[in-house]
């Protein structure tokens, strides 16, 4: 069965095609089928919602079952932020390595470490069934970046002590928000195509 990957971020598609293949899903990028989604406003105020309005976007435009992620990191010093705005968190030009030197500034004096991302899945189907799945990975923000693994604030992220940046990608996916939210997916989905006698 083909889905649509509602994202133009190429390292959550790789994370999310490694992760649905063993479900026997092809799962496309918008590169893969010719088109752009172009930037879909995220006007919602939850991951949850973000992810809806991003893979209904993309099963509108294609006609075909979509997913979309939405994640971000929420600091408990912070008071949970930059949440939901984790990719503008320090302006619309800024770098990955941009946003990890905000959040280091911001906790410079700061004991409280305390951590956490959050990925919200959402899969919508073309006759207008979803299935939504929100997966979390508890960690600390690090003193100095480490390991040039993962991507945008994996170096700063602290899981069992080591930084993400330094974890494999398949270490990664068994501990992740990401990986988490997956397997949960993973299972709704092969409950719900079965169920829909699409499961091939
Ligand atoms: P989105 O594309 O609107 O969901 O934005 C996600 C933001 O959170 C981006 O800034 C990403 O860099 C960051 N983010 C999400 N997941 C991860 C992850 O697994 N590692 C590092 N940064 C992440």
């Amino acid at each position: 069965m083909k889905f649509i990957i509602a994202t133009n971020n190429a390292h959550k598609l790789t994370e999310l095609e490694r992760i649905l293949a063993p479900l026997g899903i092809n799962a496309v990028s918008p590169k893969d089928e010719g088109i752009s989604l172009g930037d879909v406003e995220e006007t919602g105020k939850t991951f949850l919602e973000n992810s809806f309005i991003k893979a209904q976007a993309a099963c509108e435009k294609t006609g075909l079952p979509a997913i979309a992620d939405d994640s971000g990191i929420c600091v408990d010093a912070l008071d949970g932020g930059p949440g939901i705005y984790s990719a503008r968190f320090a302006g619309e030009e800024a770098s990955d390595a941009d946003r990890n030197d905000l959040i280091l500034e911001k906790l410079k004096d700061c004991e409280n470490r305390g951590a956490h991302y959050t990925a919200a899945i959402t899969c919508v189907f073309p006759n207008g069934d979803k299935l939504q799945v929100e997966g979390k990975c508890f960690g600390e923000i690090a003193r100095e970046p480490y390991g040039d693994g993962g991507f945008g604030y994996d170096p700063i992220f602290l899981y069992d002590g080591k930084s993400f940046g330094n974890f494999t990608p398949e270490e990664k996916d068994r501990v992740s928000h990401r990986g988490n939210a997956l397997r949960m997916m993973q299972k709704k989905l092969k409950e719900y195509l079965e169920e829909n006698n699409a499961y091939k």
